[in-house]
């Protein structure tokens, strides 16, 4: 294949539009300056867990690899935790870069952004009503909302831990409840989602 084609094959499965959105956030263009030395994958506590590694997200961004990024389960098992961010030798803020990839995904549509929209959302609600989480709440809502068949066999050991007293299913809400709600609905109006 001649150089030029190969250019060309390149260029059209390149998201040049994905590449600016993710450029234009605050440090989103020092990407440009990934070594691809792979300090941030071997820094992840859950990249074990991601179908691709941080340092292999990064690449694809670069790449302008849109859709294999977007519907990538890394994303949403990011914890948040920045380390990599950390320990990144080009002070890349990959964690930011994931929280973009995030609101990307949910743009889009994608079925595991739904997903995590949901749990986002209704943990949110717990938080704001509680001012806390209440787990028993968070899951079978969860469930119900996203997977009510696999709800059922969730019941046996949602039971057991409700028996041994490890789930409560009640809560009270903490004592300023509503300073806290004002916090929330504050930040959901500056655009804040979940
Ligand atoms: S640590 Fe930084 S420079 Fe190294 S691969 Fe990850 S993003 Fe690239
Ligand atoms: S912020 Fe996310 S990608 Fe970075 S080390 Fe923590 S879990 Fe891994």
């Amino acid at each position: 294949m001649m150089l030029k084609d190969r250019k060309a094959l390149f260029e059209r499965d390149m998201d040049l539009e994905f590449m600016k959105e993710v450029h234009g956030i605050p440090g989103g263009d020092a990407i440009k300056r990934c070594i691809q030395c792979g300090t941030c994958s071997g820094t992840c506590p859950v990249s074990w867990a991601m179908d691709k590694s941080p340092r292999q997200i990064i690449a694809m961004v670069r790449a302008g690899m849109r859709d294999k990024v977007l519907t990538s389960n890394t994303i949403w098992t990011c914890a948040s935790c920045y380390s990599c961010t950390v320990r990144c030798p080009q002070e890349i803020k990959i964690t930011d870069v994931m929280y973009i990839l995030k609101r990307l995904a949910m743009r889009a549509g994608q079925k595991k952004a739904k997903a995590a929209q949901v749990f986002s959302k209704t943990f949110t609600d717990l938080v704001r009503r509680y001012g806390r989480n209440q787990e028993a709440q968070l899951m079978t809502r969860y469930m119900l909302k996203t997977n009510p068949l696999g709800a059922i066999g969730f019941a046996g050991v949602g039971l057991n831990l409700f028996r041994t007293g490890r789930m409560p299913l009640g809560a009270k809400p903490i004592k300023d409840v509503q300073g806290l709600r004002r916090i929330i609905d504050r930040a959901q109006q500056l655009g804040g989602e979940g």
